[in-house]
């Protein structure tokens, strides 16, 4: 098996380099064709050797992040990109343009385990972990293929980050690392269902990133029924970590909530939600759910969810509506990836 270089740290391919007898300057040049030019092919790293670039060859892969299909929105100028992986396996990753800068929202998992009740991604379960070099890959094609700058990265595509912890890891010291992107701790956010030992380990890694931890339920009970995974973590557990990752990291924690009509986006909703949240120093992100075609999810009206997030924010709670970006193409949660696979599968049963 062929190593996959792309996931190899600045210092660690310093170590690789000097096992194959090569000074350690060879590293900075290939880690920079790797992570700065963002080289997709050893033969293009033309300040090394022939030699060099064919024993790399013989023992390296640099694990393709290959672009199956580009939708751009009309109205906002939202890209999103269905990726395919050296196994076959499918990604997607959308870009969004802000006044502020190019966000890039990428997957950590091929599928995911996770089972919540009105996500498309969880549908197909989970297929496999993405490589640090694959989450990766997802930013350097986009930079690649728009030519755009990415300035902020969210990890809130297919998959469960904390359910992927070493990668996801990797990834985020790499992409932050200043031999790569260099891009900014606190420009990167990650968002999970709420993996309670995982987030506590977050909390240490002395990481600047965000933390979003998707709610989705006001009380126990509430969130156990639209999240698997709440049978396995409290309520109180979850929030317990969202407070220490707070203490710890000084970072404000942000709350997502997808707003599903006649299921939590009700008065009781709303006041009980203010009291988890009304002690907490963190901000609070509405989603009108994404009616997902397998799921029978009803989307609130765009009244009702600003009723809901005026009721929060008179009692003093941080909250946004989240934008929709790229509503004209199959904009939201992983339903392009899912197209994909429905159409794979009708292929099978011709
Ligand atoms: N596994 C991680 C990150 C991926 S999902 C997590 O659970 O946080 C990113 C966010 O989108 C989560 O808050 C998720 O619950 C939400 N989401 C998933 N499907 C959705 C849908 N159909 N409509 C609205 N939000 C959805």
């Amino acid at each position: 098996m062929k190593k996959d270089i792309r996931s190899f740290g600045y210092d660690e391919l310093k170590t690789e380099m000097e096992h194959m007898g090569e000074k350690p300057f060879r590293s900075k040049q290939i880690y920079e064709w790797l992570h700065v030019k963002l080289a997709d092919r050893f033969e293009e790293m033309t300040n090394l050797s022939l030699k060099l670039r064919e024993r790399l060859e013989a023992e390296y892969i640099i694990l393709p992040v290959q672009m199956e299909e580009r939708q751009i929105s009309k109205l906002d100028g939202t890209n999103k990109f269905l990726f395919r992986l050296h196994d076959g396996n499918m990604i997607e990753s959308v870009l969004m343009k802000y006044k502020h800068g190019n966000s890039v929202c990428i997957s950590s998992q091929a599928g995911c385990r996770m089972g919540c009740a009105f996500c498309a991604s969880t549908i197909g379960g989970l297929k496999r972990n993405l490589a640090p070099s694959e989450m990766l890959g997802q930013i350097y094609q986009i930079q690649k293929i728009t030519g755009e700058r990415v300035s902020n990265v969210v990890v809130m595509g297919t998959g469960e980050p904390l359910d992927n912890y070493d990668n996801f890891v990797k990834f985020v010291r790499m992409l932050t690392d200043e031999h790569g992107l260099h891009i900014s701790q606190r420009n990167v956010t990650v968002s999970t269902c709420g993996i309670v030992p995982n987030m506590l380990r977050l909390a240490d890694e002395g990481f600047q990133i965000t933390l979003a931890l998707s709610l989705h339920g006001s009380t126990q009970e509430k969130r156990r029924r639209l999240m698997p995974v709440a049978n396995k973590y409290d309520l109180s557990e979850v929030l317990a970590a969202c407070d220490s990752y707070f203490a710890k990291t000084g970072r404000r924690v942000t709350f997502e909530y997808s707003l599903v009509h006649g299921v939590n986006d009700r008065d009781e909703d709303a006041r009980e939600l203010t009291a988890v949240l009304k002690p907490r120093n963190c901000h609070l992100n509405l989603i009108p759910v994404n009616p997902v075609r397998e799921r029978e999810f009803v989307r609130p009206s765009r009244e009702n969810a600003l009723n809901f997030k005026n009721k929060l924010e008179k009692s003093g709670i941080n909250v946004t509506i989240r934008r929709e970006m790229g509503s004209d193409i199959d904009g939201a949660c992983g339903q392009l990836r899912r197209r994909y696979a429905e159409e794979e599968d009708s292929m099978d049963r011709i």
